[in-house]
């Protein structure tokens, strides 16, 4: 009791701490408020095949359309609503957005697949694979279209768990891929027991191409890798052809990065997909 009340009132008593609990509960409630007013939304970001140019799929991810402060991206809130269940509200949203998105797409004739981001908590989370699985089935969707992308570190946690559930998902046809990777602590010790089918390279290498030879290293290690336990390598944040040709002489199988497109609100994407005609054979209009 006496520990407790000491820590009580070093909180009471640390202006700085009670300061920063204050601002992240108004985030929290903010946050909250956004979502049920309809001020979350979903941008889409093309992922394509670097031998074809064909587009392999589209990426979801979160904006904040708030009414005065204007567009307010993920890394902003996502992290500190990672630490409540909030987290949870959230990725539902995402989920049903996205899925119900593709629905939309795929009746339209626009067939791409899209992946949702999902955090550590989502997974260890009961009813998660439920959750997923009732989408779905409410929008009479096959998993195939459906990509989740985990982070690297959220894989440590519970590995047994996490390979249990990623199982379970990847029985619906789900892909599973890591995000980020090369920059978590590393999983190399049990990547070959997940169920995954990609590997994204962080795009802190994948911008540093071709000049930073320590980047180059990492970059052809790591599509070996991919490649050896039969994944796809995929390199996020492609900024520009130099880099999208030297991914190419790497064996590098996808790009995503602002060479290709921004991640677009819905009707941009639809109206990017109409105009696309593939990147190599008409690179003299991107670069
Ligand atoms: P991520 O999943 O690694 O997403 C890639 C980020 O890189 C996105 O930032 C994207 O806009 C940005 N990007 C893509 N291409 C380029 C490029 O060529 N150059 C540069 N400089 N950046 C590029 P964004 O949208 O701000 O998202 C940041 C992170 O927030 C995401 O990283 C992801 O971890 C998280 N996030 C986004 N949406 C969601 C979501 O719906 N749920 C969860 N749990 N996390 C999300
Ligand atoms: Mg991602
Ligand atoms: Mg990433
Ligand atoms: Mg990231």
């Amino acid at each position: 009791i006496v520990a407790k009340q000491t820590s009580r009132n070093m909180v009471a008593y640390n202006p700085a701490i009670k300061m920063a609990t204050e601002e992240n509960i108004s985030l929290l409630g903010q946050l909250k408020h956004a979502l049920k007013m309809g001020q979350l939304a979903l941008h889409y970001q093309p992922k394509v095949e670097i031998d074809t140019g064909k587009i392999y799929g589209a990426e979801a991810l979160i904006r904040w359309e708030h009414p005065s402060r204007g567009m307010i991206p993920p890394v902003k809130f996502i992290p500190r609503a990672e630490q409540s269940t909030l987290i949870d509200v959230i990725t539902e949203f995402v989920l049903e957005e996205a899925i119900r998105q593709l629905s939309v797409w795929q009746k339209s004739g626009i067939d791409v697949s899209i992946s949702v981001n999902i955090s550590t908590r989502n997974l260890l989370q009961p009813g998660f694979t439920d959750l997923v699985v009732r989408l779905l089935n409410q929008y009479d969707l096959s998993g195939e279209l459906l990509e989740l992308e985990i982070t690297e570190g959220s894989l440590m946690v519970d590995v047994e768990h996490t390979i249990d559930e990623l199982k379970r998902l990847t029985r619906l046809n789900i892909v599973i891929s890591i995000d980020d990777f090369g920059t978590g602590y590393s999983s190399l010790q049990y990547l070959h027991q997940l169920p995954i089918s990609v590997l994204k390279i962080d795009q802190s290498f994948v911008r540093r191409l071709p000049e930073d030879q320590g980047a180059v290293y990492i970059m052809e290690a790591a599509v070996v890798l991919a490649h050896n336990l039969g994944l796809k390598a995929i390199a996020e944040g492609v900024e520009n052809k130099q880099i999208y040709q030297f991914l190419a002489t790497l064996g590098c199988d996808m790009a995503q990065g602002y060479l290709i497109a921004k991640p677009l609100p819905p009707e941009k994407f639809v109206e990017w997909y109409g105009q696309y005609a593939g990147i190599y054979h008409h690179s003299d209009s991107i670069s």
